[in-house]
């Protein structure tokens, strides 16, 4: 029998090596064709008696899958969309088929009567993973990664990874990896028991192989009459020290604002009570009613398809050809140019790093050595391979070393005559074709454009800091940045394998705009005698990562009172509040600074104390009664002005793709992820009803709440982001 995407060759042992291989493309992912192969694939083992067992594997180098199809997801999606409002009932019962046809699939492989042995070559996510835990062993190569990440993108593992990790693992264990969506080593996954053997690459099929011979049971231990589970039965004094833990940390992960999470939680509970098949029918069951939620189809949007899209370039100039960029320069080896060079120097770029004193270049230089010195140490970065990263990198004060660099990114003191300066100094050794970038936070781009010779040539990279850990880069587009440039931008952020959005010129670009929202919101409320302790709950019950008080902390006071005094002196004293000022020059004359000077909004003790509200803000203003606060509110204040200055941007023309909005709203700033970000939050509940949020606010706090004209126009036509500002690469973007 032949297949498309499968080899399968049975040795002399009767042992058939199915390895997957999908012609014309670098993963292997689950087309409905592959599944159907799938499907196929086991008939023929069954029926073949030669046959004693069966080792899966693939054939793509560093890689078991890439998960699902994206193509297959939205056509699901868009065929449910359309079929729901003619009869809900068999539309529903349609997509329960539909989305449960994996699990069914694996459930099938899992009793067929014959042993499957995964060989887990290298990334193995999401439904392979489910594979591989349907089959009777799982061998993986020592540099392969797994997990069940679908929590992370709104959904859950609906292909019976809900049943089978609980039944494998200790019942805690399993639920802090479903909740959390973390890869595992292949040694961790050994641990939890969810691998049987860790070998090196090239061991990987013949130990599969050895399993098979020595004797692998077909009939899993569930399947099994006397099956326990490894923390006892759910209705056990063991089960009962879990449970009331598992929901207790269970809100205090989410705040119950994930409907995948929380079916999570409930299939493993529901599920561990009842039998394989009537378990897996459940978790299907919660599986086809979380994919209904506005949460899941937005995260999965965002945070899969988008994010990918995004990733690969989608808005990237088509016609530039690829940039073959070699080497990087970075002039500036401060908190943020040496960040920029270990990101640089680890995706295989030479970077030439450019202090104006050698210490400060080799203490940028440094930087990227103790960031590799602490992966080697534990183990998630071979010695060699942390050498060489570190190799990669110059330390110089000499400019001229720019000379074969394709691009060069301006990391200096944000100040303009400093930046001019430099780039003065770059512009005599630039080569022609070359692109020259700044990670200015705050100078529009155009304007620094000027004091480069070609303006084409200039284009601003905006980094997170840390630059290691935050996956957005803000690529700006000045009113001259050509499409090379561009393209050169798009190219270098993919090397260095970060998520790019490509704003154009506008004070604060995207990011920054929405951030100071939200901290203006926090020094509002306190103003207002919210007690510091609500404010920072309600922003993390509202889904936000940190508290903007806290996240004020970290950026640091005394540059918010910078960027208010910046503000007041190009558009006047009237851009900024008096009371927020004033509270933020109380705060600095003080010497609160923010974490750095260990007291800002919060008390910063030595470790291993944990920081604490700072006691005397209750002091400063008048406080509320908590009781007489509506929480509710102050958690709407937040996620509403954020998204109101989100669609201001579109609406200027600043974010042009609602899908960049959501994206450096989620990557940037952490905007609440079940929303899908700033824009799918607005879409999700419908501008129409954003509309009257925003009124309602308004009317009791005050014009920052006012809609803009753009929403009302939307909210008459009935219109989404999506529809209007339609990406014009996607169809599976309208919602
Ligand atoms: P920093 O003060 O840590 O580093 C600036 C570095 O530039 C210093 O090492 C300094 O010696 C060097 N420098 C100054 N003048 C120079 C010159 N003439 N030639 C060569 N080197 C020179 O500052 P930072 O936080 O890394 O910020 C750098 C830039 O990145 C600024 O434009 C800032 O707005 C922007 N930025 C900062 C952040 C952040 O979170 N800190 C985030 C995004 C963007």
């Amino acid at each position: 029998m032949s297949y498309e995407n499968f080899t399968v060759e049975t040795d002399a042992d009767g042992i058939a090596l199915v390895t997957w291989d999908m012609p014309n493309r670098s993963m292997n992912v689950f087309t409905d064709d592959a599944m159907a192969e799938i499907d196929r694939i086991v008939d023929q083992v069954v029926a073949d008696d030669a046959v004693k067992g069966v080792v899966f594997t693939s054939g793509k180098k560093g890689s078991f899958t890439g998960g699902a199809d994206l193509k297959s997801i939205s056509r699901m999606f868009s065929d449910f969309a359309a079929a729901v409002g003619e009869n809900r009932q068999a539309a529903i019962e349609q997509l329960f088929e539909r989305a449960g046809r994996m699990s069914w699939l694996w459930r099938k492989l899992e009793t067929c009567g014959k042993p499957f042995v995964a060989a887990v070559n290298g990334t193995c996510m999401g439904g392979g993973f489910e594979l591989a835990l349907a089959c009777h062993g799982r061998v993986a190569a020592e540099s392969a990664v797994m997990g069940l990440p679908e929590v992370k993108v709104g959904i859950f593992p609906g292909a019976g990874g809900t049943q089978r990790v609980p039944r494998m693992t200790d019942t805690q264990e399993a639920l802090q990896m479903l909740l959390k969506g973390a890869p595992l080593s292949p040694e961790k996954a050994r641990k939890m028991g969810l691998i049987d053997q860790v070998v090196a690459d090239g061991d990987l099929v013949e130990t599969a192989k050895a399993m098979l011979r020595e004797g692998v049971s077909p009939v899993k231990p569930w399947d099994e009459e006397r099956f326990k589970l490894p923390s006892g039965p759910v209705y056990s004094p063991q089960g009962a020290k879990v449970w009331p833990a598992v929901s207790s940390l269970y809100r205090k992960e989410t705040a119950d604002n994930y409907p995948g999470a929380r079916a999570i939680v409930k299939c493993v509970y529901e599920g561990l009570l009842l039998p394989m098949d009537t378990a897996l029918r459940v978790e299907q069951r919660y599986f086809t009613e979380v994919l209904q939620t506005t949460e899941a189809q937005m995260m999965i949007r965002s945070l899969f398809v988008s994010s990918q899209a995004l990733s690969k370039g989608a808005r990237r100039p088509k016609d530039v050809p690829a940039s073959n960029l070699k080497t990087l320069g970075v002039v500036g080896a401060g908190f943020m140019g040496a960040g920029i060079a270990y990101v640089a120097a680890k995706g295989g770029l030479n970077v030439v790093l450019i202090d104006q004193e050698q210490a400060a270049a080799d203490k940028g230089k440094a930087h990227s050595q103790k960031l590799v010195e602490g992966l080697v140490s534990k183990g998630r970065m071979g010695q060699e391979e942390g050498e060489a990263l570190v190799s990669r990198i110059t330390a110089t004060t000499d400019y001229a070393a720019l000379d074969d660099a394709e691009l060069v990114i301006e990391a200096v003191f944000e100040d303009r005559d400093v930046k001019a300066a430099v780039t003065e100094k770059v512009s005599a050794v630039l080569d022609a074709d070359a692109i020259y970038a700044s990670n200015t936070s705050t100078i529009p781009i155009t304007s620094l454009a000027e004091t480069f010779a070609e303006p084409e040539r200039f284009i601003g990279i905006h980094f997170f800091s840390p630059v290691d850990k935050m996956m957005l880069t803000e690529v700006i587009l000045g009113e001259k940045t050509s499409d090379k440039a561009l393209a050169v931008a798009l190219d270098f952020v993919r090397v260095i394998k970060k998520t790019p959005i490509v704003v154009n010129d506008s004070r604060g670009f995207f990011a920054n705009r929405c951030v100071l929202r939200y901290m203006n919101e926090a020094y509002d409320m306190l103003v207002e005698g919210v007690p510091p302790a609500m404010i920072e709950n309600a922003a993390k019950f509202a889904g936000m990562p940190v508290g903007p008080l806290a996240l004020n902390d970290e950026t640091a006071i005394d540059l918010s009172l910078r960027i208010m005094k910046a503000t007041m002196r190009d558009m006047g004293d009237d851009a900024v509040d008096p009371r927020h000022f004033k509270l933020v020059e109380t705060m600095t004359s003080n010497g609160r600074l923010g974490r750095k000077s260990q007291k800002g909004f919060y008390d910063y003790p030595e470790k291993p104390a944990k920081k604490k509200l700072w006691p005397e803000l209750k002091q400063m203003f008048t406080q509320q009664d908590p009781e007489s606060i509506d929480f509710e509110e102050l958690k709407q204040r937040f996620l509403v002005t954020m998204a109101l200055e989100a669609a201001r941007t579109m609406a200027e023309g600043v974010v042009v793709d609602p899908r960049e909005a959501d994206i450096g709203s989620i990557f940037g700033f952490g905007f609440a992820p079940y929303t899908g970000g700033t824009i799918s939050y607005i879409d999700g509940m419908g501008v129409k009803k954003f509309v009257a949020l925003c009124e309602k606010l308004e009317a009791k706090f005050g014009e920052r709440f006012q809609p803009i004209p753009l929403l009302r126009e939307m909210a008459e036509k009935g219109e989404t982001f999506y529809q209007r500002f339609q990406p014009a690469d996607s169809q599976a973007q309208a919602a």
